[in-house]
């Protein structure tokens, strides 16, 4: 596809210009299947906050623990299965 920024072709389905870097998502709605490009962002995006969520929780609850705050290492650990909770989830349901 070509890039919406610099015109340059692209790979088929790249989520970036390889030439210089524009986000190509939403820059060529006649290529990419909207439904398609929409369901790939969220599951991109709620992988990213999964892992994001499971891996701040257990640092934040190791660093409540270290502080003395031990009332708040359930809080984080929830936290965390929380995030590993939604990632296996995605994974089940990816296939
Ligand atoms: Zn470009």
């Amino acid at each position: 596809m070509a890039c919406p920024r610099c015109g340059s072709e692209s790979r088929e389905g790249a989520a970036y210009c390889d030439a210089c870097g524009e986000p190509l998502a939403g820059g060529a709605p006649r290529t990419v299947s909207p439904p398609d490009g929409l369901m790939g962002l969220m599951a991109l995006d709620w992988t990213l906050r999964s892992v994001l969520a499971g891996v701040l929780g257990i640092i934040g609850a190791i660093l409540v623990a270290a502080t003395g705050n031990w009332q708040y290492v359930p809080l984080f650990l929830a936290i965390s299965a929380v995030g590993w909770g939604i990632l296996i989830f995605i994974y089940l349901n990816a296939s």
